[in-house]
């Protein structure tokens, strides 16, 4: 993934995660809150065709204002359904619609469509609840990085993918390397030789398989994991079967006991902790940088505003920013043309703002998600931006003692 592409990513998980975090919010007085996940291969006559089946049973739901409620949704749906042609967009969607509950006894009828999600949506899903269904998306928007399985011992090997947290099982093979007993007749000495050079062609063929998939591909790899019982992995990883710069890839050999498909599943599980240490590497990498320049350098910055100030100069190279920032921001302007903002908690009100300049007061402001705001700018100064995870101690450091807001600096501003 370029650069480019992976900011674009990032900012759409952004945006995907402000979306899903007000839907997780709302409730349903009853179960009546609607969820369908459309995967990108199902034809939307179907889904409507699903829809209508729902809408009919529906009606035999005892309680009417529950009835009633699950019948909006639904009819809701339908006419969302109608803005799109054969098929669903190329990751799929989901559809969300129910009456949320406003406090006081009232409701009001929500309707929001998330299109392309991060990754393609595995398999259609009814759900109605008295919540929305937003686990698989947020499972998508913690997945990251793509990793190349392999699994064998002597007799079997799978090779495959894992996307995220999605694992793809892709080819097989089966080897011909005879048992330890020998047959009657044989030398002991040859039956020795032929066994090992069956295993030796036997990892010779897994590692071809795993070449072809992985080679091609090895730009766009963070890693491969490599599973079996002892010593058929270390045998074949010692034995440098795999092309080289595979070889090099290799993030972790594990104990795996099946070597079939479900082999592949047992290794995403037991490199578990190898694969979410590498997924905050990254994070970990940018976050040591930050210090390093604080303490010992003068390339670092933080805060809204001083970082804000020196991406508007274009002398921000890489904007961090924390996962978990929830702040806006409200521009004023004063009677005097003096230009200030103010950095607010998302339900914060703003209130009337006093100009620090010339104390003149200016009473409404206008409010911006600061997120959007800081990559805006960084995007027309060719600023990357990272967004840092609080899953470790100085990303969490950004967030609680940096005001989730800093940047790397191209050159020392005295700033
Ligand atoms: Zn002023």
């Amino acid at each position: 993934m370029s650069e480019t592409e992976q900011e674009q990513s990032d900012r759409q998980k952004y945006e995907f995660r402000k979306v899903i975090e007000k839907l997780k919010e709302y409730r349903g007085s009853g179960t009546q809150l609607v969820t369908i996940y459309v995967p990108p291969d199902r034809l939307i006559s179907d889904v409507v065709a699903h829809v209508t089946q729902e809408h009919s049973e529906a009606s035999n739901i005892k309680s009417k204002e529950t009835r009633t409620n699950v019948q909006d949704a639904l009819k809701s749906i339908k006419d969302r359904l109608k803005y799109y042609d054969t098929k669903p967009p190329e990751n799929g969607m989901v559809l969300f619609s129910g009456a949320v509950d406003t406090g006081g006894g009232r409701t009001e009828m929500i309707t929001e469509v998330l299109e392309n999600p991060p990754q393609p949506i595995q398999s259609f899903r009814y759900h109605c609840d008295a919540e929305f269904l937003t686990e698989p998306l947020e499972e998508m928007l913690t997945d990251k990085g793509l990793f190349g399985l392999i699994v064998l011992d002597r007799r079997e090997a799978n090779v495959g993918w894992l996307r995220g947290k999605r694992v793809d099982p892709v080819k097989s093979a089966t080897s011909l390397v005879p048992g330890k007993q020998r047959k009657g007749g044989q030398s002991a000495q040859r039956f020795a030789r032929l066994r090992l050079e069956a295993i030796d062609n036997f990892y010779q063929e897994v590692a071809g398989m795993a070449n072809d998939l992985f080679v091609e591909q090895r730009h766009e790899m963070d890693g491969i994991l490599v599973g079996g019982p002892s010593p058929t992995k270390d045998e074949f990883l010692d034995g440098d079967y795999l092309h080289h710069e595979l070889q090099d890839m290799v993030l972790g050999k594990f104990d795996v006991a099946y070597t079939d498909e479900s082999g592949l599943y047992d290794l995403v599980d037991e490199a578990s902790e190898v694969l979410a240490e590498h997924e905050i590497l990254q994070d970990k990498q940018v976050m040591e940088e930050f210090f390093e320049e604080l303490h010992d350098g003068d390339k670092a910055t933080y805060g809204f505003e001083p970082t804000r100030e020196n991406l508007v100069m274009g002398s921000v190279d890489r904007l961090l920013i924390s996962e978990d920032l929830r702040k806006e921001v409200v521009a004023y302007e004063c009677p005097n043309g003096h230009e200030e903002r103010e950095f607010l908690d998302s339900d914060e009100s703003a209130g009337e703002h006093s100009c620090s300049r010339c104390g003149e007061t200016v009473e409404d402001g206008e409010r911006e998600d600061a997120i959007d705001h800081l990559m805006e700018i960084a995007d027309q100064r060719g600023t990357e931006t990272v967004f840092v995870s609080t899953d470790f101690e100085k990303g969490d450091q950004l967030l609680t003692a940096f005001g989730g807001v800093a940047g790397l600096l191209r050159y020392s501003t005295g700033m």
